[in-house]
């Protein structure tokens, strides 16, 4: 059994030696992309190369990937309220988002805060469609961001329904699918979805690299302009070494993520079995419901989260309460809440989320800490008691 065992896959992925490789070797590139000459073309073949690798992962069209710093970026780049639709100008009254999109979904882009409308979730954490199909039927062209999977629960969302309801009312679809590329089929046309935002660092790339793939329709305007890199929709020298690796992590991702997903949900499906044995009062959320085949989230009453993390970690285990994007500060997750969850089993909230690297010895570490970490509950309450 090694140290330490990683369960934060959710979080960021370990680059991928494939990554490595491309990046190291981009870094002895010396010239910007948009340069003429030998070396800057040769950035520039870099450039165009991962954008076919990252356009290849989701089924989309090269020329239809924009670079960005990451999905942060990339959301704040899709979410504004002036598109162009195949060739026309838009505007997009409204801005629905689902009330368990990431923050940066959340925060509404370039709309104005009240322009900006939350759609409700189902108990199992999925979009309440009927909901949606009343809320959109009354703004005239509404934008739609609704993510491919939850970053929590790991919950997957009907995307091509939601598509096909937001697009019989004029609508157009953006989808956050940073949790799914790589991890399961993520095919930009099957879903349906119009604008898409990966993010290199969960698929094994680097940290700040991201894009958002475009199918026919586009920000009307960048988000940073300057220098017109990225066809005119971010400005700024490109991060070559970055988008290398995000290129070769997209096809290394994209070769493998069947057999990977196979593995992961027999490994989580066995965490979650032995879990429910140690603590049959063990609360799994979205489990009745398709789910990434690397995500578990669970809890237990009495349960805090924020001590369980630290005594897991303790115990050689990374994990995180709820989201990672919010710890470090004690705040309910706003997905759980959005689920209407027992108030009992909130603050105990746990994510183990498990990747391409994750063994059999690594879910024994885990099982091991959380004995440690139930017992120390257990000795908590019979005190409180
Ligand atoms: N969307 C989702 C669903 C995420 O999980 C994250 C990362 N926490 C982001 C967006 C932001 O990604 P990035 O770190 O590339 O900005």
């Amino acid at each position: 059994m090694t140290d330490r065992a990683y369960f934060d896959w959710n979080a960021t992925a370990p680059l991928r030696a494939e990554a490595r490789g491309a990046m190291l070797a981009a870094l002895d590139v010396v010239a910007t992309p948009s340069s003429v000459h030998s070396e800057g073309r040769a950035a520039r073949a870099l450039i165009e190369r991962a954008r076919s690798q990252v356009a290849a992962l989701v089924g989309g069209e090269a020329k239809d990937v924009v670079f960005t710093s990451g999905a942060t970026e990339a959301n704040a780049l899709a979410l504004t309220p002036d598109l162009v639709a195949k060739g026309r100008r838009v505007t997009c009254e409204r801005l629905f988002v689902s009330a368990i999109e990431h923050s940066s979904v959340l925060s509404g882009g370039r709309f104005a805060p009240e322009q900006v409308e939350r759609l409700p979730v189902t108990a199992e954490g999925t979009i309440d469609l009927p909901a949606l199909r009343n809320a959109i039927a009354r703004a005239k062209t509404p934008l739609v961001s609704v993510m491919h999977a939850n970053n929590e629960t790991g919950v997957i969302q009907p995307i091509a329904e939601i598509a096909a309801i937001v697009h019989e009312a004029g609508g157009f679809l953006h989808v956050d699918a940073v949790q799914t590329a790589g991890r399961i089929a993520c095919d930009i046309a099957t879903l349906g979805a119009d604008m898409l935002t990966l993010s290199s660092h969960k698929i094994g790339g680097p940290q700040g690299a991201g894009a958002l793939i475009m199918r026919g329709v586009q920000p009307a305007a960048a988000l940073l302009k300057g220098g017109g890199q990225e066809r005119g929709f971010r400005a700024g020298t490109e991060n070559v070494a970055a988008i290398a690796g995000f290129g070769a992590a997209a096809q290394a991702a994209a070769a493998t993520y069947e057999a990977d997903a196979d593995r992961m949900a027999a490994l989580r499906d066995r965490f979650e079995t032995l879990l429910k044995i140690a603590a049959p009062e063990a609360a799994i959320f979205g489990a009745t419901v398709p789910r990434l085949p690397n995500t578990s989230y669970f809890s237990v009453p009495g349960l805090k989260a924020e001590t369980a993390v630290i005594s897991f970690d303790l115990n050689g285990v990374a994990l995180s309460s709820g989201s990672a994007c919010s710890s470090g500060k004690v705040t309910p997750s706003h997905v759980l809440a959005a689920m209407g969850a027992d108030p009992a089993l909130s603050p105990g909230a746990i994510r183990v989320s498990l990747g391409w690297t994750t063994t059999e010895p690594d879910i024994d570490r885990l099982l091991i800490a959380w004995k440690h970490v139930a017992a120390a509950l257990l000795k908590r309450q019979a005190r409180a008691a």
